[in-house]
């Protein structure tokens, strides 16, 4: 049997890859916005005397943030000392 058959495309086949398109797009402009917004974090975060660590392990809603030798979510208040 040959590997490579072409099948006709569909209707349906057409759709799909129209939706996968959009998709990429979306999450292209996604990750842009994404990398923006971690910069302007880490920026303000140097402003003031904080980094950004790990994501909280309590919550998972928020990056830790550190200050003064202190871990802490700003999301659920979970502290840990480093
Ligand atoms: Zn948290």
């Amino acid at each position: 049997m040959p590997r490579h058959i072409r099948f006709p495309q569909t209707k349906r086949d057409r759709t799909v890859k129209a939706q996968l398109v959009a998709l990429n797009e979306r999450l292209e402009a996604m990750e842009q916005r994404h990398c923006l917004l971690r910069r302007t974090v880490e920026a303000l975060g140097r402003e003031n005397g904080v980094s950004v660590g790990s994501p909280c392990s309590h919550c998972e809603k928020s990056y830790m943030l550190i200050k003064n030798g202190h871990m802490y979510c700003p999301h659920c208040g979970h502290r840990r000392t480093m």
